[in-house]
């Protein structure tokens, strides 16, 4: 588990576009941060700079205590969940689960034991051997949340994972994404247009608006202000 700490971040992109404006923000340890926003606020930019998807032009981005700015996504030790998560069809949910952790020299048993571990938690366990057509759609969602967390990652990066999802499953999803947090303890970032998402499912909440934050607090003094 570790802190992700937004320091003074900036970004411009080559076309001069400011999109982060000088972004201060700690998501702590165990924490579920959401960033709310209109579209074109910065969200998105600012999660794909934790990730390292997108350079920074300025300030410094801290996982646990090390600055990261420097480092490949793949030594950054997250895990991304994106909105459209693509299961290989032709591979059992075993597979698609255990895929992250292969050519990684890793024991078979231990990839056994860690898909297992994970499929546990997401209330796959029966689903193992079948293949994704066989689940329903909020399977299939747990089932590409498996592959991030199998991975045991320090930290989580969600970028809108709902909003492909029909009305009546994305409030299934809330509550599961919201339960898999609390159980894996595991520090959260998460990011949507969505003000429902935004109330119901983190500890904290950032308000971003033209790159700038406006503010962070819990939903209560947020929302529920006279
Ligand atoms: P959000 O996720 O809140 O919709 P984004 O981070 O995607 O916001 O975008 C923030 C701003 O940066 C927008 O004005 C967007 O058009 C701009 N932007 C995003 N990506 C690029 C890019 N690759 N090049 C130039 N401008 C970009
Ligand atoms: P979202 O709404 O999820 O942020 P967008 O449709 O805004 O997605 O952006 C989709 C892709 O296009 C992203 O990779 C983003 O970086 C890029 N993009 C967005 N705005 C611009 C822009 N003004 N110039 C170049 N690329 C952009």
């Amino acid at each position: 588990m570790a802190s992700i700490i937004y320091k003074n971040i900036t970004k411009r992109y080559a076309d001069g576009t400011k999109a982060v404006d000088n972004l201060d923000l700690e998501i702590r340890e165990g924490e579920f941060m959401i960033v709310v926003g209109p579209s074109g606020c910065g969200k998105t930019t600012a999660l794909r700079m934790a990730a390292g998807l997108e350079d920074i032009t300025d300030g410094q981005l801290l996982i646990g205590d090390k600055v990261v700015n420097d480092l490949e996504p793949r030594d950054r030790d997250i895990a991304m969940v994106f909105q459209n998560y693509a299961l290989y069809p032709h591979m059992t949910i075993f597979e698609n689960i255990a895929f992250p952790l292969q050519n990684r020299n890793m024991p078979a048993a231990e990839i056994k034991e860690r898909v297992r571990a994970a499929a546990r938690t997401l209330g796959l366990e029966e689903h193992l051997d079948r293949r994704p057509k066989h689940l329903s759609g909020g399977q299939r969602q747990r089932v590409a949340m498996g592959r991030a967390i199998v991975r045991r990652p320090k930290a989580f990066l969600m970028d809108e994972p709902l909003s492909n999802l029909d009305a009546k499953l994305r409030v299934q999803m809330r509550a599961e994404i919201t339960r898999m947090q609390r159980d894996l303890g595991i520090t959260t970032l998460y990011v949507t247009h969505d003000q429902v998402e935004a109330m119901t499912m983190g500890h904290r909440i950032a308000v971003m608006r033209k790159g700038v934050l406006q503010q962070v607090g819990e939903p209560v003094e947020l929302y529920e202000r006279p």
